[in-house]
């Protein structure tokens, strides 16, 4: 991205001579990449000449700018409004538009430095893995310690594995592991055991099979799975709940869940919907997973789960953006900008803010971290993507990536 002679003097700090100023910004071009807002302390980064998507859900601001010092965002807002500090490495984003970095709720198989890489490459900087694939260890968690010390990888937030009853989702299906209860004394140790050992979420699942053309898979109680959730709230930790089907779904929202994961794909009713908007329970649909399922076996899936969620978004439900990426054999899934699971989200009748907010602010809940990310608002950590183009009207513009900044320093 060039920084330089296209700079006019209204992004001229006040105070700075032009020459001076040119030259702050041709510096900049040598720091782009590897810019670390550690190596200097009072040395702010300051994005102008872009559309501002700060993920509130707010209109776009047409010529914004965005001050980042010491990994958190100072301010942002109208150029005209913002103060550039005198100290400040100035990065012309030529038009492009500024956005949150973008975070994908639900994936598989993060525990991997690669796939983190890839993941912040394409402006993802915040992954939510909903269940390690092998058995369960509390290492998991000192892997993603050791992960997100790494600049270069995508933050990854995690639940570490399911807690379900002994041969339960996953392993009656795809011979997953979950953590085993038997009680709801059970239900609570594990929550706490999961937790002390680092876990950011807890992840549970309600899956009769009947999705799967299958009944009679051992589920939760009521009794379990309301300890369960009791004891993931007690210690401020919310629980998201694998579900295929309405029936499954009403037995999570019994047991107060906080998410549900994937759309069902049977006949939404609307008491549900409106059970859920009252309780203010997210959903992550993973489109991407169920479209790619139905391609094998039965494309009725596919479009039950694009028309429910529909149903869902009109009547104000809170949606997150997730795919369940390497969440099933032989399925195909976007690493990078879940493209994809935009357009189909799209489909279902989401508008362009709506499917942003659902990428940033919404899927900052997910992970527990709304205080410090899915929005640039002044006191976030600074996660932020640039894109050339305006994703507002072409949602194909969010693939060009420009620039993508992680803890505030320049990544990609
Ligand atoms: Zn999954």
């Amino acid at each position: 991205m060039s920084i330089e002679s296209n700079l006019d003097n209204s992004a001229r700090p006040q105070g700075i001579s032009r020459r001076e100023f040119l030259k702050l910004t041709s510096a900049a071009a040598g720091l782009l990449i590897g810019y670390n807002s550690a190596q200097g302390a009072d040395v702010a980064l300051s994005l102008i000449n872009g559309m501002l998507i700060d993920g509130t859900g707010a209109d776009a601001t047409p010529d914004g700018a965005v001050i980042i010092k010491n990994e958190r965002i100072v301010s942002s807002g109208p150029r005209k409004q913002i103060k550039i500090p005198t100290n400040s490495t100035i990065i012309d984003v030529q038009g492009g538009t500024i956005l949150p970095g973008f975070i994908n709720a639900h994936v598989h198989a993060g525990y991997t430095a690669s796939i983190l890489k890839s993941w912040a490459q394409g402006g993802v900087t915040t992954v939510r893995d909903l269940g390690a694939l092998e058995p369960y260890s509390a290492e998991l968690f000192n892997i993603r310690n050791a992960l997100n010390s790494n600049p270069k990888c995508a933050r990854l937030v995690a639940v570490g594995s399911f807690i379900n009853v002994e041969g339960g989702y996953p392993r009656a299906y795809w011979g997953g592991h979950p953590v085993t209860v038997n009680s709801p004394e059970e239900a609570r140790q594990a929550v706490n055991r999961l937790i002390d050992d680092g876990a950011d979420v807890i992840k549970t699942a309600f899956e009769s099979g009947y999705s799967f053309g299958q009944s009679g898979w051992p589920l939760l109680s009521h009794e379990q799975a309301t300890a369960l959730v009791e004891t993931a709230h007690q210690r401020g930790k919310p629980v998201t709940a694998h579900v295929t089907s309405v029936l499954d779904l009403e037995r999570a929202l019994d047991a107060g869940v906080d998410e549900i994961a994937h759309m069902v794909i049977d006949w939404l009713a609307d008491y549900l919907i409106s059970r859920m908007i009252k309780a203010g329970i997210r959903w992550v649909p993973t489109l991407e997973l169920w479209r790619g399922i139905s391609k094998k076996y039965n494309a009725k899936w596919y479009l039950q789960s694009i028309k429910n969620l529909s149903f869902f978004v009109e009547a104000g439900g809170e949606v997150v953006l997730g795919t369940d990426y390497a969440g099933a054999r032989d399925i195909d899934f976007d690493l990078g900008k879940p493209i994809t699971e935009i357009e189909l989200m799209q489909k279902a009748g989401m508008t362009p803010m709506q499917i942003i907010v659902s990428a940033t602010k919404n899927g900052a809940r997910s992970c527990n971290m709304e205080s410090d990310l899915g929005t640039l608002e002044p006191g976030k950590i600074a996660d932020i993507l640039v894109i050339d183009g305006n994703p507002l009207k072409d949602l194909t513009n969010l693939t060009k990536t420009k620039l993508v900044i992680k803890d505030g320093n320049i990544i990609e």
